[in-house]
């Protein structure tokens, strides 16, 4: 886990500063819907502010996911010695947890 690769995995996703001032109202070309307020892409694409949501969203998942299989690759690396109880506990509140009345 203290491999540099794998901290370089886990560096926090930032929020991309776009200046709203200058949105327009046009079709987004990442959800293809009309909005009140696109504004432009690093890749050069007009993107709404949901979009710009759910691109940071999926970011922080990625970022959990990675740090999920980590924790439990140290956990199975150090399973014979000591006691990983709190990794353990650390890990069930990390795991995905099923919204009440929906069905996995
Ligand atoms: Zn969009």
């Amino acid at each position: 886990m203290t491999d540099t690769t794998d901290i370089a995995a886990l560096q926090r996703p930032t929020r991309k500063n776009y200046d709203w001032s200058k949105a327009v109202w046009t079709d987004c070309d990442h959800c293809g819907e009309a909005h009140t307020g696109t504004v432009l892409a690093d890749d050069g694409a007009r993107i709404c502010a949901g979009c710009c949501d759910a691109e940071y969203f999926s970011a922080w998942e990625d970022l959990v996911e990675r740090a999920i299989q980590l924790l439990e690759a140290e956990l199975q690396t150090h399973h014979e010695g000591g006691n990983m109880t709190r990794l353990n506990r650390l890990l069930s509140y990390l795991k995905p947890v099923t919204p009440k009345g929906e069905k996995r």
